[in-house]
């Protein structure tokens, strides 16, 4: 039987437990809080991050160690190391960084620090920032500090792309997805888009891929404005916006990365319905009887408390109707 170590053990631990035990798997994850969500799928390390005894029982008899969110400290990926490598890990820490190896690699992005012309514009923390968190407007350029400037873009769309490449570079991609944001949270994300420029975006995430020779699931965000794609940014891990892939597609990202992570051959990213709505779970916990009456409607709860603004879990349907859809975001919010 096959163990993998996963850093982490929030809801994305546990859903790669749920894609993986039904391949033989087994599960161990390293998390400091004792009642992390992955700890009802596999064996919980109570502890940080970087305590190097832990990383060791982590990684002991592991066929692969993986990471399920993107502040690891670099050295207990590298003590382990893990799948996808530190290089990515390290890239996506540190926004400045991100954003010039997107340049480097001739993936257009917003206008940052020096070449911001307007404002308002938005002030990022280099790290540590997520779900809108770390970052404000601004009306005059700050004094250098550990914050990137960046100018503001009115996009007509924002589009995540899902990427996979196995241990020997074969590389496959889900369908395009359109992402809409409440407060800086993701609310839902859909697809297929109309008129979706996905040549584009496999060209520039091949170009990520294979720059770091990244193995497992990456997920590429981006701003679609004027027939452009501008990168935001890069998740080296599982992704919110791949969520509907568990109901929604052949093979679910949780599946394809540790299939990618253990050497095993990838599975196809094609999508078993016409259309896929996943629509985010936030605060507190929605009523089960009334979304389960909803025909196409998978629900998916993280065994999280309820707290303002925290992912308790998400609902995906498959070919919505309106009236469906209306209901759940109703439900759920
Ligand atoms: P981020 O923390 O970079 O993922 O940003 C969170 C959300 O803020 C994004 O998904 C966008 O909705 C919005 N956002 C981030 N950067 C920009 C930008 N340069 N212009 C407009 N909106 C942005």
């Amino acid at each position: 039987m096959a163990t993998v170590g996963v850093i982490g053990g929030g809801q994305l631990g546990r859903m790669l437990a749920l894609a993986g035990i039904p391949l033989g798997l087994t599960f161990r994850f390293l998390d400091p809080a004792p009642d992390a969500p992955a700890g009802e799928v596999g064996e919980l390390l109570v502890g940080p991050y970087d305590d190097p005894e832990l990383l060791d029982r982590l990684a002991d008899g592991a066929s692969a160690v993986t990471f399920e969110f993107e502040n690891v400290p670099v050295e207990a990926a590298r003590r382990v190391g893990v799948l996808p490598g530190p290089v990515a890990l390290e890239a996506s820490q540190d926004r400045l960084v991100e954003k010039r190896l997107f340049r480097r690699l001739g993936i257009p992005t917003a206008r940052f620090d020096d070449e911001v012309e307007g404002f308002p514009a938005l002030l990022k923390t280099r790290r540590l920032g997520y779900d809108g968190k770390g970052q404000r407007l601004v009306e005059t350029r700050p004094s250098p500090s550990d914050h990137v400037l960046e100018e503001l873009v009115s996009f007509e769309r924002e589009l995540s792309l899902l990427a996979v490449r196995s241990r020997d570079a074969e590389m496959r991609f889900y369908p395009l997805v359109e992402s809409v944001h409440r407060a800086g949270i993701l609310h839902l994300s859909r697809t297929p888009v109309a008129a979706a420029p996905q040549a584009l975006a496999q060209a520039y995430a091949t170009r990520l891929l294979e720059e770091l020779d990244y193995v497992g699931l990456l997920a590429l965000e981006l701003f679609e404005t004027g027939g452009e794609l501008l990168a935001n940014e890069f998740a080296p891990r599982v992704h919110n916006t791949g969520h509907w892939t568990i109901e929604g597609a052949v093979t679910s990202q949780f599946e394809n990365h540790l299939r990618a992570i253990l050497g095993l051959p990838l599975g196809s990213t094609a999508p078993r319905s016409r259309e896929a709505v996943m629509v985010n779970v936030i605060g507190h916990e929605p009523p089960r009887q009334a979304i389960l009456r909803i025909p196409g409607a998978y629900l998916h709860l993280y065994g999280k408390g309820p707290r303002p603004g925290r992912k308790l879990g998400h609902v995906t349907l498959l070919d919505p109707t309106a009236e469906r859809l209306h209901e759940i975001e109703q439900l759920v919010s």
